[in-house]
């Protein structure tokens, strides 16, 4: 039995139908003691969904099996697939995400030519630029975002938990 025969998910990066890690909502009764979770648990094409094989994250809808209908889609994400290449031909080490990070910050300001600016206003200017070329490219910046958010707590797990 694989992902591909039971849910029609498939790593759309590697192929990989075997594991995949996804994000899920449940219910969950919230004390002074913290969260007990209860009740059914629940996703859908809309949850955020990482391959272990190859780091690939996206929403489940990016996972499902070749469907025609969404061709078109598919293009786009491509464009934005190519810009995740790096990430995912380099070792998964927190340090090396944040050192690839760095060197795109430092290209962003170097090609601006402003004058020097704060750490701060950096970054808030590359994230606002991002918002405008979200907008011409007809991207969810929020919804990348989100993905993202949730690639970077799986990815303060992993180094706590396997050491990587
Ligand atoms: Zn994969």
């Amino acid at each position: 039995m694989s992902l591909r025969t039971t849910y029609d998910l498939v790593c759309p990066r590697c192929a990989d139908d075997r594991r995949l890690i996804v994000e899920i909502s449940t219910l969950a009764h919230l004390s002074a003691e913290g969260t007990e979770p209860f009740g059914d648990q629940y996703w859908g094409p809309s949850s955020v969904c990482r391959c272990p094989q190859c780091d690939y994250h996206a929403t489940i809808a990016s996972f499902a099996a070749a469907d025609p209908q969404h061709e078109g889609d598919d293009e786009t994400r491509l464009e934005v697939d190519d810009q995740q290449i790096d990430i995912v031909g380099q070792p998964n080490c927190n340090d090396d995400r944040a050192r690839r990070a760095a060197h795109a910050l430092r290209a962003y300001r170097d090609y601006t030519g402003d004058r020097p600016v704060s750490p701060d206003e950096n970054v808030v200017d590359l994230l606002t630029d991002l918002r405008h070329l979200c907008d011409r490219r007809d991207l969810d910046l929020g919804n990348c975002d989100r993905i993202a958010h949730t690639a970077y707590l799986a990815e303060l797990a992993e180094a706590k938990g396997g050491g990587r």
